[in-house]
């Protein structure tokens, strides 16, 4: 069955928070573009975020992908291999665009077989998956409130943004520590933010409140001092921003510059290069999980059948930041309790509702 329509529609996701913020910026929506791709009755759907620090922005996607639409018209559903080819050889980079192409391919070949989604990617190994949450940057005491306020409503791991200021950034750590006790696993994210000396000071300051995992503590260039982080403490130290193609991921986990890496499906260029991703980790004895999909239900059911179908995956995953938006036009995961269900239904596992504005392109 061949391709005979490409669709996109903008989506935007108000934050309930408009001062959302981390190292890098402040953001008061997630935006970015889903891509429908039609073949006779079937639609497949995937989704492009704008994420400007890891190279995708609302302005460049409709480029890009209007730029893949002829080179993916055509194409068999089941030929998936030879059109990543012909999208790498049109354009380099545009990971996210080809990312919501790879998806929309998948839900395809899942909705053609009549499976669900995880049945295509080697099938669902666990039923539900636990949530990680996010902290955006703020003062330590404001930082715990909203931890306690998920804690209360069924959390159990957290991810404390800070922002390169040692002192301030382990009194997040303590304040949060403090505020919900022992039972919750703590992880921060520097997002680039120190430097190799301060990150180790800012590390051993915050061991004594249990830290499970520290991701890019240096800047994404900066490999040696990545190393050089990992080998002077004990906690584990996880790539994400270094981490953005399976070239990269290679040099990382072949000479073990880190612990872990986190495996994002849009940063990767689609499910295919994050599966890959991950066996590259496990041969090579370097950790994985599923990082932060920011933006749609839509991203999210994709990552979850991911992170079900990965045999090596032992730590919470970041599937579950819709739950801090407004307007999603796709319904059909939610998370309860801190879990949130492998979806089972035909394809990803969430629809579409009638508020989206497709354009054919
Ligand atoms: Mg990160």
């Amino acid at each position: 069955m061949l391709i005979d329509g490409f669709d996109v529609s903008p989506i935007e996701m108000p934050l309930h928070d408009k001062d959302w913020a981390f190292a890098l910026a402040t953001v008061s929506s997630a935006r970015g573009f889903a891509v429908r791709l039609r073949a006779g009755d079937l639609c497949g759907y995937g989704y492009a975020p704008a994420i400007p620090h890891m190279g995708s922005t609302f302005e460049g996607l409709p480029i890009e992908l209007r730029r893949f639409a002829p080179l993916v018209k055509k194409t068999d559903l089941w030929d998936i291999e030879a059109l990543l080819q012909r999208l790498d050889s049109s354009l380099f980079g545009a990971s996210q665009a080809k990312a919501a192409i790879d998806c929309a391919m998948h839900d395809l070949m899942a909705k053609a077989s009549d499976i669900p989604l995880h049945k295509l990617l080697g099938g669902a190994l666990v039923k539900r998956i636990p949530v990680l949450r996010i902290l955006a940057l703020k003062p330590p005491n404001e930082m715990a409130d909203k931890a306690a306020e998920l804690y209360d409503s069924g959390y159990r791991y957290f991810k404390i943004k800070v922002h390169g200021d040692v002192a301030e950034d382990v009194a997040r750590v303590r304040a949060i520590r403090e505020r919900l006790g022992s039972q919750a696993h703590l992880t921060i994210d520097a997002n680039q933010s120190y430097s190799v000396k301060e990150a180790i000071c800012a590390i051993e300051q915050m061991a004594p409140y249990g830290v499970d995992l520290v991701e890019q503590p240096v800047h994404r260039s900066d490999l040696r001092g990545l190393a050089a982080v990992t080998r002077a403490v004990s906690t584990i130290i996880e790539a994400d921003e270094a981490a953005g193609t399976l070239e990269e991921i290679s040099a990382l986990v072949g000479d073990r510059l880190v612990d872990a890496v986190s495996l994002k499906i849009p940063k990767l260029g689609g499910l295919r290069n994050a599966i890959a991703a991950a066996r590259l980790c496990e041969v090579n004895g370097v950790k994985c999980r599923v990082g932060a999909h920011v933006g749609t239900r839509l991203l999210n059911a994709h990552g979850l059948s991911l992170a079900a179908s990965l045999p090596k995956l032992t730590y919470a995953c970041e599937l579950g930041e819709f739950a801090r938006m407004d307007g999603d036009p796709f319904a059909g995961i939610e998370v309860i309790d801190g879990y949130v269900e492998v979806p089972d239904a035909v394809g990803c596992g969430v629809s579409a509702s009638a508020e989206l504005a497709w354009q054919e392109i």
